[in-house]
Parts: C-alpha cells; structure tokens; sequence
C-alpha cells in the first residue's frame, strides 16, 4: 500500500513495485485523484492519510503487510504553510506507524537531507552528525525518523527509510521542494531553450536521479533485517549539482541554451542550510547501495525523456 501515490515519486514508485510484485498486488492511494497510468494500471482509493482510522480500513480491506508512505508537504510549500506542513507530515506519519503496529506491516518512510541545518557540516555530511534544521518539513523529518525507530525500538514495527537528496525527475511534477529548479530546467531547456533559476549560480545540492531512488526504496525494503543498523535515516548520495554546472552540462546536448537568475531568498536560504554533498558509506556497507547515474547519465537521458514527453 503507497500513500501519497500520486506525486513525483510515487507515480514512479507505484509502476516499479507493480513490476516487481504484480500490478494487483500493490495498492496506490492519495488524497487526490491521479493523473496517469497509476489509477489504471491496478488498485487505487482515495485516502487522506492523517485519517487513522481509514488507513486502518483500507490496510485491513487489502490486506497489506508493507506501507510505503509518501503522503507529506514539502519544504518550500511547508514554510508556506507550517501549519499544514506540521498536521499532514506528523499527522499522517503517526497514523501510517499506528496501523503497522496493529497490523503487523512493514514501512518505508522517505527523510530528505532536509534533516540537517546550518551547524551541520556540510561536505561531506556524515551519517551520523548535529540535526537542528530550520524548515518546519525538517523538523518534522527529524521528528518522523525519530518517530520510526521509536515504533521499530518499543512495538518492533519493522520500519525502514532513508534521507533522499534533490530528486531529478521527468514524470509526475515535483511537488513544491527547494531542488523543483532542477527539474524544470528542462522542461524550460527543451521547449523554450532558457531558463530563470530560484537558486543562485554556485549552490550546490546533493541530488539524485529518480530510477536510483525508486530501486533504493525497493532494495531497502528487500534486505534482510539482520543488516540494518541505520534503520530510517540512511544518507544516499548519487551527484552534486549547482545550476551552473547543470547548465553547461546540459549545453553539450542543446548548445544555445541560455540560464538567468531571479533569486528567491526563501528557497535559497534554505537550500544554504543543506548539505553540499552527504557521505552515504554506511549505506553502502549495511545495504549495499551504489548510485546508477551520475550528472552526465542523468543530464543525457533526462533531455531525451523530456523531449520525446513535449513531442507527445
Ligand atoms: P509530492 O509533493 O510530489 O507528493 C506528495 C503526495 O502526497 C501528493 O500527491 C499529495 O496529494 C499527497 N498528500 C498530501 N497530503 C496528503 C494526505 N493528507 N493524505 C494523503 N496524501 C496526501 O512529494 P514527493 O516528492 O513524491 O515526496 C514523497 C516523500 O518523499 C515525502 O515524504 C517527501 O518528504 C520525501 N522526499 C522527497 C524528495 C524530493 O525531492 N521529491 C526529497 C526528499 C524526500
């Protein structure tokens, strides 16, 4: 059961776990109505998330043994709203852990590097290091990581995740996030050949291509429990981008391309309080994991996907 299944990750999670498991066998709920295969392809219902006792139902009516919770509010509309941001991401985090207690299932929560704020080191960011971030998003992910290992430590609810970077994707829109620029830098680059960016030219971000993501949350969940030590809060690193980088990058495919700033001081302040780039070893020895795509593979293959979707 995925809930939150109608946004950037979850119209791509959604279709991978069907893959793996069967399209029957994976339930795609959200508080909205999806656009896209995800409605079509097998199960959906509506769900508002912080609803415990309909999680609990629809839990219980599909039978579900693993929750994959991705219902949240993102950092930049959360500091829009903080309010909403604290009810929806605590809310429906607390709901998702209580259903899994009386059930018995299994949960994949996404962190986000959002956990870290300005007295954390920020190159490398360590594994284990100070957390005191200044966004109401990373202050409910802290509290939300906090709050898994407290439902894994007392009720032995098996609980797993791991702190995404920037996601770098060409399905679903992103969802109102600081990294959002790095994704419409190429809708603009394809269709308009110029882009305005949010961000300054040099600020650098820990990002990741979404088919990483998408096989990190798959594998993490796949592994045996014995190896998990880090249960939710594993750093995973692929690529560091700033916007200019990123532009010249994506120059060596469409060379007129031209990029300008227009800062937001909101969205760049909160990118300053994260990390340049996350050190993710303890990742890689108690699970295994290894990034596919570097900033040249992503930047390739996100043009030819961009381009064939404005074709369409
Ligand atoms: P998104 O904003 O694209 O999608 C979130 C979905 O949650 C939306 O479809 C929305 O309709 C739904 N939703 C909101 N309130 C709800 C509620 N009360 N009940 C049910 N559904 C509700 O977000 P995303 O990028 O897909 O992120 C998913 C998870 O991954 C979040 O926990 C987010 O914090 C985390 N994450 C994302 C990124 C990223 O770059 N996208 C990075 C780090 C962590």
């Amino acid at each position: 059961m995925v809930t939150g299944a109608a946004g950037q990750i979850g119209s791509e999670l959604v279709p991978a776990l069907r893959k793996v498991y069967g399209e029957d066998s994976v339930l795609a709920t959200d508080i909205c109505a999806p656009e896209g295969l995800i409605a079509q392809s097998g199960p959906f219902e509506i769900l508002d998330a912080t609803d415990e006792q309909s999680v609990g139902n629809t839990a219980m009516r599909y039978k579900a043994d693993t929750i994959y919770h991705l219902a949240a509010i993102l950092s930049a509309t959360g500091e829009g709203d903080p309010h909403l941001a604290y009810k929806v991401n605590m809310g429906s985090l607390y709901s998702v852990l209580e259903v899994a207690r009386q059930q018995g299932c299994a949960v994949f929560t996404p962190s986000s590097v959002a956990v870290f704020g300005a007295s954390t080191p920020k190159d490398p960011t360590p594994q284990d290091t100070v957390m005191r971030p200044s966004t109401m998003y990373g202050v409910t992910k802290v509290a939300g990581e906090l709050l898994s290992d407290y439902y894994y430590l007392k009720y032995g609810v098996d609980t797993r995740g791991v702190r995404y970077p920037g996601l770098i994707s060409h399905g679903a829109p992103p969802g109102g996030g600081t990294t959002d620029w790095a994704v419409d830098i190429f809708f603009q680059a394809v269709e308009h050949g110029c882009y305005t960016c949010f961000l300054e030219a040099d600020t650098r971000l820990d990002m990741m291509y979404m088919p990483d993501a998408i096989r990190a949350a798959i594998e993490i969940m796949e592994v045996d429990r014995s190896r998990l030590r880090h249960r939710n809060a594993y750093n995973v690193s692929a690529m560091q981008v700033d916007p200019a980088t990123l532009a010249a990058e994506i120059r060596k495919h469409l060379p007129d391309f031209e990029i300008s700033y227009a800062v937001d001081p909101i969205r760049e302040a909160i990118a300053q309080s994260w990390p340049r780039r996350v050190d993710d070893t303890v990742a890689r020895m108690e699970w295994g994991w290894t990034p596919e795509y570097d900033i040249v593979g992503m930047t390739a293959d996100m043009i030819e996907e961009v381009s064939s979707r404005l074709s369409l």
